[in-house]
């Protein structure tokens, strides 16, 4: 994938097409900015050198944004204040997941190795709403929770580009399975962000760059829960227990990610009224 810059606003393509373990990066020229450091870290070292970094914001506290984050220790990091706690402690960061006793050291040591992860304190909090000036650009800060309770997306004046982070549009579908997450968050952060005009909208994994308004990648990104969550009614036709459901493998394919977003679902139709629980079965009703 190929750098763009469009006016002072860079978008720095992560390795692999921006997949999983990465995430496409931005940097603020002028400014000095760099959003969620973990893209391609040879690129990293360049742009700390030249025209150099000054402070390094995230989008949220996940490790696929963070991952080259201890190229730039000494350096202020700004965050949201709901998803600041998971950076302060490992211990807190693997709770925010939902990791159970069993698979915490495989994880622990995955976070520390692979992301280098160290306990970070943002020098100050990103607030939704929140105007920043730059002599370059000006950037707004939006709330759109729902991925994690303080995903922020970023609007730049001037160059009309949108980074939407992991409102990513891609065919996967969004996620929502962490302990602070929500899909119906999720599902008005999505609309939020469609109803903005940009020119340009720039998100974290795969495709990355939209110089065309998206138009039903949209609803089909959308679409993913309704399809994820019609396959849960459906099997809940015969009720079924919570290690059954997962075993189904109807919504993810990996089995963590299996548990976290079934989990999701059957508590949001549980509270809708639609699916109850008995003696460990849930069933639709
Ligand atoms: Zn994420």
């Amino acid at each position: 994938m190929d750098e763009k810059h469009f006016g002072p606003v860079w978008f720095i393509p992560g390795e692999n097409h921006g997949k999983y373990p990465y995430c496409h990066s931005i940097y603020i020229e002028g400014a000095g900015v760099l959003i969620d450091p973990a893209s391609d870290r040879k690129r990293l070292v360049q742009l700390r050198q030249n025209p150099g970094v000054k402070s390094v914001w995230l989008s949220h506290w996940h490790e696929d944004h963070f991952m080259h984050l201890d190229l730039f220790d000494d350096l202020p990091l700004c965050i949201s204040e709901p998803d600041a706690p998971p950076l302060s402690d490992l211990e807190l960061f693997m709770d925010s997941y939902g990791i159970d006793d069993i698979s915490r050291d495989y994880w622990r040591s995955l976070f520390k190795e692979q992301f280098h992860f160290q306990p970070r304190k943002p020098m100050r909090f990103l607030q939704g709403g929140e105007i920043i000036h730059f002599d370059t650009v000006t950037v707004e800060a939006i709330s759109t929770p729902g991925h994690t309770p303080g995903h922020l997306s970023f609007f730049f004046k001037g160059p009309e580009v949108l980074f939407m982070g992991d409102y990513d549009l891609t065919s996967f579908g969004p996620w929502y399975g962490d302990v602070g997450s929500s899909i119906e968050e999720t599902i008005a952060s999505v609309k939020r962000l469609r109803n903005i005009t940009a020119r340009v909208r720039v998100t974290s994994h795969e495709t990355g760059v939209f110089e065309e308004e998206p138009g039903k990648i949209w609803d089909q990104y959308l679409d993913v829960i309704n399809k994820r969550e019609e396959k849960l009614i459906n099997l809940l036709d015969e009720p079924h227990t919570l290690e059954d459901i997962v075993g189904a493998w109807i919504v993810y394919g990996i089995e963590f990610s299996e548990r976290a977003l079934v989990k999701k679902h059957l508590e949001k139709l549980m509270n809708q009224g639609v699916v109850a629980m008995e003696m460990g079965k849930y069933y639709r009703l």
